[in-house]
């Protein structure tokens, strides 16, 4: 029986479109599991556990997510919290590509494992984490596309003023 799914990414930091996927995956399932992937090899802007602070506080109104950290494979992870479904979002055909690897890597390491993709709400089809950090990192209003006090911890990160 379905109990949890499992919604990963490095969430470097946690958007909108980020957010957007997760509270409708919170309707659909009984259970959330936002999993936030390590990578060192990405070289995060925000520690893994920044990372995991900016989406717990995002979600405090879904009293169906929880929020856990995992490095190496994804199906690993999701074994590892008793998943059999990741939900993922899909913004334009850029995305695709890379997610049908990754699906049909995964699916042929882990039959049991099903990977199922939601299309992004039409505001956020432009928005990611890099266009995001790059906006405040030089000074531009990243208002509405990001979970409230992220933007706080952008900019002290950056080095800017909290109204600047
Ligand atoms: P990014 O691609 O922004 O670095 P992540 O690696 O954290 O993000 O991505 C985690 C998941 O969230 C992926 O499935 C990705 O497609 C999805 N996602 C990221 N941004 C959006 C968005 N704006 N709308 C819908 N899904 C998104």
């Amino acid at each position: 029986m379905l109990l949890k799914v499992v919604c990963p990414g490095s969430f470097d930091p946690i958007t909108n479109g980020h957010l957007d996927i997760i509270e409708r995956a919170a309707q659909l399932f009984p259970g959330v599991v936002v999993g936030v992937l390590e990578n060192p090899s990405k070289k995060p802007l925000f520690s893994l556990q920044e990372r995991v602070e900016l989406i717990q506080n995002a979600v405090r109104h879904l009293n169906n997510v929880e929020v856990e950290c995992f490095s190496g494979l994804l199906i690993d992870f999701a074994r590892r919290v008793g998943s059999n479904l990741i939900v993922k979002g899909l913004r334009a055909i850029s995305d695709f590509e890379i997610e049908f690897q990754m699906a049909l890597n995964n699916k042929r390491m882990a039959p049991e494992i099903e990977t199922i993709f939601m299309m992004t709400k039409n505001e956020y089809s432009f928005l990611s984490s890099s266009m995001v950090k790059e906006i405040v990192h030089f000074g531009g209003d990243v208002r509405g596309l990001v979970p409230e006090g992220v933007e706080t911890a952008l900019r002290k990160k950056y080095g800017l003023s909290a109204g600047e």
